[in-house]
C-alpha cells in the first residue's frame, strides 16, 4: 500500500499527501489564506471535519464561508452544541437531548433540572456563557465510541434521555462523540468546525423558548426548547434581524385582525372564518383567476367533497396518503349513550385531500377522442388534509383549503407544448399579482414511487424540455433540479415566488403523471382508432387561496393593489354640515362600481385618518364645507403626505383606472 494518497482538488489537479493527512493539512499546503478560511471539507461528496484524517484517495474540496449553505449548516450545528454546553455549565442538573441546525439557526431540547423550564429571561445569561465558550476556542474533537461505552457514559452522568437513545443504536457500528475541550461532550454524527473559536461571537442570538415533547410524542416528557439564530458574521445576523422585524410588521395574522379580514378559532383548527372584507379579496382573486382560465381554454367543474374509501384505494391515496385524510363512517352514528358512536362494521368514506381522482372520473364519462385533447379541467376545489395542530400557521398552513386546481389531459405529442403554455400563463399571472421574481425548480423521482424507470426518465426529460422551450431554464429564474423531491406518482416543476422582503414561497406547480390515468383506466381513442392513455398534468398557479392571500398580505404589507382591496375608498367628513354631500359622493362612487364606505362620525379628521390607515384603506376622500360648495374632494392616499383636491368626476376616473384588474386594462 502506497504511503501517499492521491487527493484530487476541484480544479482537477492532483496532490499527493502522506496517509493520515487531514483536509486542514491540504489547505495549509495550498496556502495560508485557505488554511485560515477553511471550515470543513467535502470528501467524496460528504462534508467532514477539517481535522479528520483521510483514509484513502479522494476528491476533496475545502469549504469556506463562501460556500454559504454548507458553512451555515456547520456553524449552526456548532452553535447548538455551544448552547448545550453553556446551559449545562450554568445548570449542571439539566439533561441534554438533541439540537439540530434549522433554516435560520438552531435549537436544542433540554430536560431542565430543579429550576424548571427555561424562560426568555434566561437567554441573556446563556448567550454570555456561549460567548465565553467561543472565546475559550475549545477544540472540537471527534472520537469513535461503541454503543455500550455511550450508554455507560450517559448513565453515569445522569443523562437518561441520551442513554435511552443510545440503547436503540446499532450495536456493532462505530458511533461518534464530539468533545468540546476536555470538559464536555455530546453524542453526534458531526461534522463540526475545528474549534469553538471558529464561530463569530457576535453572529448569533437566542430568540425564544418553547415546550417540545421528547421524540415529538405527546405521551413523553415535556422538554424545554431554546431557539437561536446563527450566521457566519454580524452583518448577516443584522440583516436577518431587520428582516425578521419587517416580517413581524407584515405578519398576515396581525394585519388580518387590523384589516378585519378573517379569524381562526380552536373550534375549527386550521379552517378559516373569512370575514366580509377578507372574502372580498378572495372573490376578486377568484374572479381574476377564472377569467384567466376561461381565456386560456380551460373548462370548470365541481366535484364531490366526500368519496368512498374504495375510490381512494383505486387511486392509491388510501395506501400512500391516508394519514393525511379525514375519514368518515358511512353509517348513521349511534345516538344512544351506550355503545360506540360508530360500529365495527362501518364502511369508510373520506373528505377529498385532492381533486385529481374526481377529475379522472369526469374524463371517463363518455368517450374522448384524440381531437378533444388537450382537455383542461379546472376546479376551485375545496380540500381537507389532516395536518397536526402544531404544524398549522395562520391562514398559511391550514387543514381546509381551496386550490386553483386543474388537470390537463394531453396526448404524448402535446405534453411539452402544454407545459410551456402553462409556464407562460403562470408568468403573466404572477406579474399581474405584483410578483416580479420567481424561481423554477424541477423535483425529481423520490425513493418511494410508482411507475417504471423509463417512465420517470421520460417525464423528467419532458418537463426540462418544456421549461427550456419557455426560455426559463436559466439562472435568472433560479433554475435547478432537486433530486428525490418529486411526488410519488410524478416529477414536478415548482414555482417559488420571492416576496418584497426576499422570502421565497413555493406556490405554483405542474406535474406530469402517467400513473393515475393507468390506475383509474382513463383512455381516449386515437387517430388509429385504438385506445390510448392520456398523460395527466396536475397544475396550480396560486396554490391555495388561503395561503396565497396570506402571501399577498405580507408581500404588500397590507397595502393591496386597489383592485384587490376590500374597501377601496372611504368618504370622510370634516364637519357634520358635509354629511349630505358625503352621501352624494358615496352614491356616485358606488354607482361607478367602486367599493366605498362613508365615515360620518363626529370625530376629528386626524382620528379618522389614523383609524383607516391602520385598516389599510387605500384612499380617503375628505369633504368639508368648502368641498361641498365647490363639488370637490380632497384625496388622501395611504402612505402619501400630500393631499390632492379633485372634482368628484376626476376622483372617480382616477380610482376606476386603478381599480381595474390588470387583465381588463
Ligand atoms: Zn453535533
Ligand atoms: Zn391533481
Amino acid at each position: 500500500m502506497s504511503e501517499l494518497l492521491k487527493i484530487r482538488l476541484p480544479d482537477g489537479s492532483v496532490r499527493e499527501m502522506p496517509r493520515g493527512s487531514t483536509p486542514a493539512d491540504i489547505a495549509a499546503a495550498i496556502g495560508p489564506g485557505l488554511a485560515k478560511a477553511a471550515l470543513a471539507a467535502r470528501v467524496d461528496g460528504e462534508v467532514r471535519d477539517i481535522m479528520r484524517p483521510l483514509e484513502r484517495d479522494a476528491d476533496v474540496s475545502l469549504i469556506t464561508g463562501r460556500d454559504e449553505a454548507d458553512a451555515l449548516e456547520l456553524v449552526r450545528h456548532d452553535y447548538a452544541h455551544v448552547l448545550a454546553e453553556a446551559v449545562q455549565s450554568l445548570w449542571p442538573d439539566t439533561q441534554i437531548t438533541f439540537g439540530p441546525a434549522t433554516d435560520d439557526g438552531f435549537y436544542y431540547d433540554f430536560a431542565p433540572g430543579e429550576r424548571g423550564p427555561f424562560t426568555e429571561d434566561d437567554l441573556p445569561l446563556i448567550e454570555e456563557k456561549m460567548r465565553e465558550i467561543i472565546a475559550a476556542d475549545k477544540t472540537l474533537r471527534r472520537e469513535e465510541w461503541t454503543r455500550d461505552q455511550l450508554i455507560d457514559w450517559f448513565e453515569q452522568h445522569g443523562e437518561r434521555f441520551k442513554a435511552e437513545w443510545a440503547a436503540e443504536l446499532p450495536e456493532n457500528e462505530p458511533l461518534t462523540v464530539y468533545h468540546s475541550g476536555g470538559d464536555w461532550l455530546d453524542m453526534c454524527r458531526g461534522p463540526h468546525l475545528a474549534s469553538t473559536g471558529k464561530l463569530d461571537p457576535q453572529a448569533f442570538k437566542l430568540t425564544r423558548v418553547s415546550g417540545a415533547y421528547w421524540r415529538g410524542d405527546q405521551k413523553n416528557a415535556m422538554l424545554s426548547r431554546i431557539y437561536g439564530t446563527g450566521w457566519l458574521n454580524k452583518k448577516q445576523l443584522d440583516t436577518y434581524l431587520v428582516r425578521l422585524e419587517e416580517a413581524a410588521k407584515r405578519d398576515h395574522r396581525k394585519l388580518g385582525r387590523e384589516m378585519d379580514l378573517f379569524h381562526l378559532q380552536e373550534e375549527a383548527h386550521g379552517s378559516v372564518f373569512w370575514h366580509p372584507n377578507g372574502y372580498l379579496i378572495w372573490r376578486q382573486l377568484e374572479a381574476y383567476m377564472r377569467r384567466r382560465l376561461d381565456a386560456a381554454g380551460y373548462v370548470e367543474v365541481k366535484t364531490p367533497q366526500v368519496m368512498d374509501a374504495r375510490q381512494w384505494e383505486k387511486s392509491g391515496h388510501w395506501g400512500k396518503y391516508r394519514e393525511n385524510m379525514f375519514v368518515i363512517p358511512d353509517e348513521v352514528p349511534n345516538t344512544q349513550d351506550e355503545g360506540p358512536l360508530v360500529s365495527d362494521a362501518a364502511e369508510w368514506m373520506a373528505l377529498k385531500p385532492m381533486n385529481c381522482p374526481a377529475h379522472v372520473l369526469i374524463f371517463k364519462q363518455g368517450i374522448t377522442s384524440y381531437r378533444d385533447l388537450p382537455l383542461r379541467m379546472a376546479e376551485f376545489g375545496c380540500c381537507h388534509r389532516n395536518e397536526p395542530h402544531g404544524a398549522l400557521h395562520g391562514i398559511m398552513r391550514v387543514r381546509q383549503f381551496t386550490q386553483d386546481d386543474a388537470h390537463i389531459f394531453v396526448r404524448e405529442d402535446q405534453l411539452v407544448d402544454e407545459v410551456r403554455a402553462f409556464c407562460d400563463l403562470l408568468d403573466s399571472v404572477y406579474k399581474d399579482l405584483g410578483f416580479e421574481r420567481y424561481a423554477i425548480k424541477l423535483a425529481l423521482r423520490p425513493d418511494e414511487r410508482f411507475g417504471t424507470e423509463a417512465m420517470w426518465d421520460q417525464a423528467e426529460r419532458e418537463l426540462r424540455e418544456a421549461v427550456a422551450a419557455a426560455g426559463r431554464a436559466t439562472e435568472e429564474f433560479g433554475w435547478e433540479e432537486l433530486p428525490g423531491e418529486g411526488a410519488f406518482y410524478a416529477p414536478k416543476l415548482e414555482f417559488h415566488l420571492t416576496d418584497a422582503i426576499g422570502r421565497t414561497w413555493q406556490v405554483g406547480t405542474i406535474q406530469s403523471d402517467r400513473v393515475l390515468p393507468e390506475r383509474l383506466d382513463a383512455s381516449y381513442v386515437g387517430e388509429d382508432g385504438e385506445r390510448h392513455r392520456p398523460v395527466m398534468l396536475h397544475r396550480a398557479i396560486i396554490g391555495t387561496f388561503e395561503r396565497f392571500i396570506g402571501i399577498l398580505i405580507e408581500h404588500h404589507a397590507g397595502r393591496l393593489p386597489l383592485w384587490l382591496s376590500p374597501v377601496q375608498a372611504v368618504v370622510a367628513t370634516i364637519v357634520s354640515d358635509a354629511d349630505d354631500y358625503a352621501n352624494e359622493v358615496l352614491a356616485k362612487l358606488r354607482a361607478a362600481g367602486l367599493r366605498a364606505d362613508a365615515d360620518l362620525r363626529n370625530e376629528k379628521i386626524n382620528y379618522k385618518v389614523r383609524e383607516h390607515s391602520v385598516a389599510k384603506v387605500p384612499h380617503m376622500l375628505v369633504v368639508g364645507k368648502r368641498e361641498a360648495e365647490e363639488g370637490t374632494i380632497a384625496l388622501r392616499t395611504l402612505g402619501e403626505q400630500q393631499q390632492k383636491v379633485l372634482s368628484v368626476a376626476e376622483a372617480i376616473a382616477f380610482l376606476q383606472g386603478e381599480a381595474t384588474p390588470p387583465d381588463l386594462r
